[in-house]
């Protein structure tokens, strides 16, 4: 066999242990794993200078067109991004009003035109007769549903429709009763006691002042993330709990887990390396805030350490300045793609707070079993796709916005120094990005169906 490429000198870390060892990749996928001796002779020799080679991450958080941006431009600097970042598979949010079939359609040829990288899709549900779609759209090979709680009332994002509980729960019965395997996502806030608690603050006055985190406090989410549990409990529906970004939120997550509930929690960068503090206010609006007690993003780290929580998503929703400009009036959102796996990498594993292998796990191996993608993806295996990354763990570069390919003109992590970043990006056999150069214009990536089984 003659290979197209073949990765030498490398130590291989998987979710399970480290082996220092070579790997040939043909047509796109993992041919081999063995002693650099045993290596196929191939077009391409990358020697990898005994350095870290992790599977792809896999971003399983991602809004490339939010908030008002075309959907493919949204698609080609997003996934740019990913490309820089070490990402080789985004899980993007398709929603809209009407056919979810129509809007699944249009979104996988704009995704097969124009993504860098791989693309998998969750849909948002609003209303009862896209609870009746869900069946048609999971035989498509979209196996996960969005249900985002908190966009009801005066939160609600036009053309969308506001969902309400009984929405909830009739998805959640769906989903249980569908013969292929398929899970509902979950953002979990109480937004009525935000609703309650902006218009005190407005009334003493002093609206210039409060913060986020003030307006929308942990126990809109803690309240959120206890009824899904609640609703899972009651259906069967298994569910994944976006964005946590409270130690409370977390270990009810882990304590329903102990109970048996099929149920999976992903944290963001933001929720564990920043307080409210570090952060402009207006530019640093998200859903659900940035915390400003610090002991919150102590206990996700100890969280994910543990296994009580599993995934990292960047939540990427590349809002720009310009969406930003008023507190009050903001988008809530930011661009994280890029950052994701150096901000893990510097802050998790360089500073002895996550093994590697700990990272590999939660950004690509818990991901890929949770949604579907697994084996093609999230491991390095042969017979799986051949997205790889390579890093430099003692390479320090501090984060400019000029350097990030998004289409977002600030990141929170500006100016931020950190030591781990990716240097080699490759999917499915193409190198993507070799020396934090993307290689690529556009294109290349595929759409991802989830299998019945
Ligand atoms: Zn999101």
């Amino acid at each position: 066999m003659k290979a197209d490429t073949v990765i030498k000198n490398c130590t291989i870390a998987r979710h399970d242990g480290t082996v220092h060892a070579g790997i040939a990749v043909k047509d796109g996928k993992i041919a081999a794993v063995c002693a650099d001796e045993m290596l196929p002779d191939a077009s391409r020799v990358i020697d990898a200078k005994g350095g870290y080679v992790i599977p792809g991450c896999i971003d399983p958080h991602v809004h490339v067109d939010w908030p008002e941006w075309d959907f493919t431009e949204g698609t080609v600097s997003t996934t740019k991004a990913a490309a820089a970042g070490g990402v080789t598979t985004i899980i993007n949010h398709l929603s809209g009003p009407g056919s979810l079939v129509d809007i699944f359609e249009e979104r996988k040829a704009a995704i097969e035109r124009s993504s860098i990288v791989d693309a998998a899709f969750h849909i948002g549900i609003f209303s009862l007769a896209q609870v009746g779609q869900i069946e048609e759209v999971a035989a498509l090979g979209v196996s996960s549903f969005k249900f985002f709680l908190p966009y009801r009332g005066t939160e609600v994002v036009p053309p969308l429709v506001g969902i309400d509980d009984g929405i909830v729960y009739a998805g959640f019965e769906t989903i249980a009763r569908l013969t292929r395997p398929a899970r509902a996502l979950v953002h979990a806030e109480n937004v009525e006691i935000f609703f309650m608690l902006k218009e005190r603050v407005l009334a003493t006055g002093r609206g210039d002042e409060a913060g986020w985190d003030e307006v929308r406090p942990e126990v809109c989410e803690i309240d959120g993330i206890r009824r899904v549990i609640t609703f899972c409990e009651h259906t069967g529906c298994p569910a994944y709990i976006v964005h946590i970004s409270t130690g409370e939120g977390a270990e009810a997550v882990r304590d329903a887990k102990a109970r048996g509930v099929d149920i999976v929690g992903e944290t963001c960068p933001q929720y564990l390396t920043l307080s409210e503090e570090d952060v402009d206010r207006t530019l640093g609006k998200v859903n659900p805030p940035i915390r400003r007690n610090r002991e919150h993003s102590k206990r996700l780290w100890e969280l994910l350490a543990s296994g009580g929580l599993d995934c990292i998503g960047s939540d990427h929703a590349p809002c720009a300045k310009k969406h930003k400009k008023e507190f009050w009036d903001a988008y809530v959102g930011v661009a994280g793609i890029q950052t994701l796996l150096p901000v893990m990498l510097s802050e998790g594993v360089n500073r002895g707070r996550i093994p590697l292998t700990k990272l590999v796990e939660i950004t690509s191996y818990n991901t890929a079993r949770t949604f579907g993608l697994y084996p093609k993806k999230g491991a390095i295996e042969v017979g799986g796709d051949a997205d790889l990354v390579l890093l430099d763990m003692e390479k320090t570069q501090t984060v400019r916005s000029e350097r990030l390919h998004h289409i977002s003109d600030f990141s929170l992590f500006e100016g931020k120094k950190l030591t781990g970043w990716p240097v080699l990006t490759m999917v499915r056999g193409n190198v993507v990005m070799e020396e934090g150069e993307v290689t690529k214009e556009a294109g290349g990536g595929r759409f991802v169906p989830r299998p019945a089984r």
